[in-house]
């Protein structure tokens, strides 16, 4: 949908952001609201670090959006509490179309110093609470042949980051999940795409330098979400990293890879595998496979080269 003016509007729509309270998730909230969405502002309002909760930061944000004569409700449950979450959305505007998974957390230990509490509630927040959320929303998007689910990733995760391992783990996660959810959601026009920002806020807050934090802001990143979220954007299953007014596309690839034997005969050796190593490692002609059946795919042609070798 777009108006006259030709501005993207999501009139109509209703849109769940988590964490909607403070930072990236405010910015969404405020965006989805300002062109025609009713948004659900959810916030449990605890500390960074997940301990305790508070209404105050959920109701600030609502209050924001009625102001500039937006429509929203506020959501204090907890994401892990998806059900609930979605249930906001269904009471109030008897819909849900689109789902930011943004509520998050850190608790940073290095590994050894990690407590099982810090792995479990960081997972618990950032992993299982986008699974709770987009599994409680997706039947009423598949029923509506339409949906849009953002999981927010990180830097952290894809490169690794000293002192998270719990939010790495979670981050990286979030793609696994996106990867499937888009897989599951695609006849039905509920497409998944993943975020991957940079952004000032309380999260990054002495650990970004002074010159990257006050130009990273959150408002830039927001339009990026917004457009994978409106029904002209038909990526599924993008992994987008954005920050400072720039955004880009991110892959996995995969290597040409060597075999490990020479005829389908022979075994493969400690010493065969040290010998083509650099071609097992080698990148020069990585590739990205679109589908877990083209990964599959190449295993048969390794399998005819083999039997051609013998
Ligand atoms: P933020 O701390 O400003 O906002 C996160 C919000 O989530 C807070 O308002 C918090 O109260 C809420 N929240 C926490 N636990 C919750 C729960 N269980 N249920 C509901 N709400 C909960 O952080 P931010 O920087 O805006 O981060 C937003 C998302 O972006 C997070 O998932 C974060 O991991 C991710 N991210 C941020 C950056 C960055 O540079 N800021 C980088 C990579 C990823």
């Amino acid at each position: 949908m777009s108006s006259s003016d030709g501005k993207l509007r999501y009139d109509g729509r209703v849109a769940v952001v988590t964490g909607a309270g403070a930072g990236l998730g405010r910015e969404y909230a405020l965006l989805f609201a300002e062109r025609g969405a009713k948004v659900v502002v959810n916030d449990l309002g605890g500390t960074h670090s997940g301990d305790g909760a508070s209404q105050r930061a959920a109701d600030i944000v609502v209050d924001e959006i009625r102001k500039a004569g937006g429509e929203a409700v506020a959501d204090y449950n907890s994401v892990i509490d998806g059900a609930k979450v979605i249930e906001t959305a269904i009471k109030a505007f008897g819909r849900v179309d689109i789902l930011v998974n943004n509520a998050g957390i850190l608790r940073d230990r290095s590994l050894v110093k990690t407590s099982e509490q810090d792995w479990n509630l960081v997972n618990d927040v950032h992993l299982k609470g986008s699974f709770k959320c987009t599994q409680a929303a997706f039947p009423y998007m598949k029923k509506q042949n339409y949906g849009r689910i953002i999981m927010t990733s990180s830097n952290s995760g894809i490169y690794g980051n000293f002192g998270q391992v719990n939010y790495t783990a979670a981050k990286m996660g979030l793609i696994g999940l996106a990867n499937t959810v888009a897989i599951e959601g695609a006849r039905n026009n509920v497409l998944c795409n993943v975020i991957v920002p940079t952004a000032a806020s309380r999260m990054t807050e002495g650990i970004l330098p002074d010159i990257l934090f006050n130009e990273l802001k959150p408002k830039l990143i927001a339009p990026v979400v917004a457009y994978l979220c409106h029904e002209s954007c038909e990526d599924n299953g993008s992994y987008i990293e954005s920050a400072a007014g720039w955004a880009t596309k991110l892959h996995m690839v995969r290597g040409k890879g060597a075999v490990l034997r020479p005829s389908l005969d022979d075994p493969v050796t400690i010493e065969y595998v040290k010998d083509v190593w650099s071609n097992v490692t080698d990148m020069s002609k990585a590739k990205h496979l679109g589908a877990i059946a083209e990964a599959s795919g190449t295993l048969l042609e390794v399998l005819e080269k083999l039997k051609e070798g013998g």
